[in-house]
Formats: structure tokens, C-alpha cells, sequence
């Protein structure tokens, strides 16, 4: 038997009580830092001009190489539909036109900043935060607390070589010898998130 088939049928063992511990580091996260991570890296001048309805929320970004090019506003809205909220519709645009091409410290030098009319939720933040860019957003008010039941995290925000490489690696970190691939972590990050970072998730 040749070696690479070997290792193609070699079984991968999990250790359940790492992955366990990788997932109460993001959930600890969510219930306990993130809040004030937020609230104190935003700038919330942003005039409230419509009572911060978050069912009309509307965001832009302000970036560098679209202004120069004179490209057309990157901006997202509040989809009840898709359950993709403002600032996640116009980031994961911005990325796709933009930030993608960049590594992250090119990319976070490029984006100047992130409008959004009310508040980013817990969700949206922690996803803001994983790609080094809370510090981009203005906005009228503190962050908002309450958890969104059926918020999605865009397939377009998924990508590892987009985030902050330091915020990735204390993700990783979590999981070390738990015998998680990469995308495993991503996959159950996600899926963490989407439930409001209140319980753990099946590995799968
Ligand atoms: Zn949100």
C-alpha cells in the first residue's frame, strides 16, 4: 500500500473534551468580552435619525481604493429575508470587491470606516471583531444586547485568510489536539454564533 493512501484512509480521532473546551472559549467570549470590547472601540457619533430601527438599518463603508477609484457606495441593509444584517451585508460586499485581495493589515489600512445606523448587535460584533475592524465602526449608541433569534453569518465572511490572524490563532488555540481541521473550527464557530454564543453546537 502506498503511503499517500494510507494517510487518506487514516482515521482522525477527536478528542470531544478539547473540542468542548475550544467551544467554551468562544462561548465565554461572547458572554463576557465582547460587549465591552465593542463599547469602547466604536465611535457611536453618529446621529440617530430614525429612532436606531434596527428593521431599517442601513449601512456604508468608507473605503480608500473605492473612493479613489470613485466606485460606486459599498452599503448593505437589514434583510429580513436572508436574516443578514446592515453592517454584515456591506462588509462581506466590501471584502468581495475589496478586502479579499488584500491581506488584513492592508485590508484594515484600506477601510477607513464602517456607517451603521443602529447599533451592531453581539453577533455582528464578535464577526467585526474576528476581522480586526470594530474599531471601523460609528454608530449612535452602544452595542445591542439582545439576542437576534435568526441572524446569519454571511457565507461571503468565511474565509481564514481574511481574519485578524491574531484573533484567529486565540480561536485556534482553543482547539489545539482536539483534532479539528481548520474548517471544522470555522464550521462550529459559525454555527456557535448563529445561536447568540449561548450553548455549544454538535461536531460533525
Ligand atoms: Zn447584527
Amino acid at each position: 500500500m502506498s503511503f499517500p493512501s494510507e494517510a487518506a484512509g487514516k482515521r482522525i480521532r477527536w478528542n470531544v473534551g478539547l473540542i468542548n473546551a475550544g467551544q467554551d472559549k468562544i462561548i465565554t467570549f461572547m458572554k463576557y468580552e465582547i460587549l465591552n470590547i465593542a463599547n469602547k472601540k466604536m465611535e457611536k457619533t453618529l446621529e440617530s435619525v430614525q429612532g436606531d430601527n434596527a428593521m431599517a438599518c442601513h449601512a456604508t463603508v468608507c473605503s480608500r481604493k473605492t473612493a479613489a477609484a470613485k466606485s460606486e457606495e459599498i452599503a448593505g441593509d437589514y434583510c429580513a429575508r436572508t436574516c443578514i444584517h446592515a453592517e454584515m451585508e456591506a462588509l462581506e460586499k466590501y471584502m468581495k470587491l475589496v478586502g479579499s485581495a488584500l491581506n488584513n493589515k492592508e485590508m484594515k489600512n484600506d477601510l477607513v470606516r464602517i456607517t451603521v445606523t443602529s447599533p451592531p448587535c453581539l453577533s455582528c460584533a464578535f464577526v467585526l471583531e474576528l476581522f480586526g475592524v470594530l474599531d471601523k465602526i460609528k454608530t449612535t449608541k452602544d452595542v445591542y444586547k439582545g439576542f437576534t433569534s435568526s441572524w446569519k453569518w454571511p457565507d461571503g465572511l468565511k474565509k481564514i485568510a481574511d481574519f485578524d490572524p491574531g484573533f484567529w490563532l486565540s480561536i485556534q488555540a482553543g482547539f489545539k489536539d482536539s483534532g479539528c481541521t481548520d474548517d471544522d473550527i470555522v464550521k462550529m464557530m459559525v454555527k456557535i454564533i448563529e445561536g447568540g454564543g449561548g450553548s455549544r453546537v454538535r461536531h460533525e
